[in-house]
């Protein structure tokens, strides 16, 4: 996996804020496929709950991480798998294995 630059998030950011209801795939602004997914969820750890997100291009292998704070309208994409998938991503999260972490996320996006 290669870290987008901090140009290519800003173009990543204007492309996903600039047309309201924009849907996936976007485009990439590294290499230009139309190949980019965002998918975010809540983490715990002790009493804060805050928000992560992930964006990659499934053509390129770039990709861009963040922490936000966590509100309830969130779209949490982990909620929505079986409970041993759950259990699989944070593992893979605390390990630091990013090739591990974007190949689970390609698998169920
Ligand atoms: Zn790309």
């Amino acid at each position: 996996m290669i870290n987008y630059t901090p140009e290519e998030v800003r173009a990543l950011t204007e492309e996903r804020f600039a047309s309201p209801g924009a849907v996936e795939p976007f485009r990439c602004p590294a290499c230009g496929e139309m190949d980019v997914r965002i998918r975010q969820y809540a983490s715990t750890h002790g009493e804060v709950t805050k928000t992560m997100g992930y964006a990659w291009c499934r053509a390129s292998r770039h990709f861009t991480g963040w922490t936000s704070m966590y509100s309830e309208d969130l779209d949490d994409f982990l909620v929505k798998l079986p409970e041993e998938q759950q259990a699989r991503f944070r593992e893979l999260s605390l390990e630091g294995d990013l090739d591990g972490m974007f190949e689970f996320l390609d698998s169920v996006s």
